[in-house]
């Protein structure tokens, strides 16, 4: 299997859209993995995950080719996640395509929100719920509660196929107990996870600094969920978290952990 982050950045981005804090000033000035656009992924080329506001600067980057997507599916409905509106540019008269040429798996709240924003068209929507897999050719994908947007089911999701398994864990707080006791029966070999807030202590339970972050990735060791050739690697960074790419790297290295970087290929 092969994951790309196509993009590690939270919900403004680094440097941040308005940001004049010391990380922002340093991303605009060396570039590099210190670029940060809204988080997204992409699963052996052709699963995506999520749909933020950035993902036609994603493609192009990257030089890829949304008509090769099977399927998108989403973790939760905040802004950076789910830019409805971009899905329009799919369809005629953007293109000659008269379907949309891929499912979309979400929470019923993202699915009704599709519908409202495209009545009567040719878009094929399926409600996920956490707890309950779902099959995606050959893929099986369970989406798990995560602690984050409670008016909606916010999900993390573990995707399958043959033998590996992948976890995509953000936007998250700290999982309920729920989660735990479901993932305990998973052997994960690669868990992606969000460190919004990085050296920040966060106030917001929502989200993960690198303390949470670590404390959740020792449990899932504690648990046998994460292998001794698990890898993780982290995404979802905010500039308020303080960390450059290199502190992250001297940060979570010592807990055998990476952080991500937008266009960063993970093969197992
Ligand atoms: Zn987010
Ligand atoms: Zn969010």
């Amino acid at each position: 299997m092969e994951i790309r982050l196509l993009g590690t950045g939270a919900a403004d981005g680094i440097p941040s859209f308005y940001g004049n804090d010391e990380v922002s000033r340093y991303a605009r000035q060396h570039g590099g993995k210190d670029i940060r656009t809204r988080s997204a992924a992409l699963i052996d080329g052709h699963l995506k995950i999520d749909f933020p506001p950035d993902t036609l600067n994603q493609v192009q980057r990257d030089r890829l080719n949304p008509r090769d997507w099977t399927g998108v599916v989403f973790t939760h409905g905040h802004d950076d996640h789910f830019a409805r509106r971009e899905l329009q540019y799919a369809l005629f008269p953007f293109t000659e395509m008269l379907y949309m040429p891929y499912p979309i798996y979400a929470n019923p709240n993202i699915c009704r929100s599709v519908e409202e924003a495209y009545p009567n068209w040719p878009i094929e929507t399926v409600p996920t719920r956490s707890f309950h897999a779902f099959p995606h050719l050959d893929y099986t994908i369970t989406p798990i509660q995560a602690r984050h947007k409670e008016d909606e089911d916010s999900q993390n999701l573990i995707i399958q196929r043959g033998d590996k398994t992948l976890v995509y864990a953000t936007d998250t707080g700290i999982w309920p107990h729920e989660t735990f006791d479901f993932i305990g029966a998973y052997s994960v070999d690669v868990l992606v996870i969000e460190c919004t807030d990085g050296l920040r202590k966060g106030t917001y339970l929502g989200h993960l600094d690198i303390e949470a972050c670590v404390g959740m990735v020792h449990a899932l060791r504690t648990m046998g969920v994460l292998h001794s050739q698990s890898r993780v690697i982290t995404t979802h960074h905010a500039a308020k978290g303080g960390a450059r790419h290199a502190d992250l790297e001297r940060a979570l290295g010592k807990h055998r952990m990476e952080p991500g970087y937008d266009g960063m290929v993970i093969t197992f």
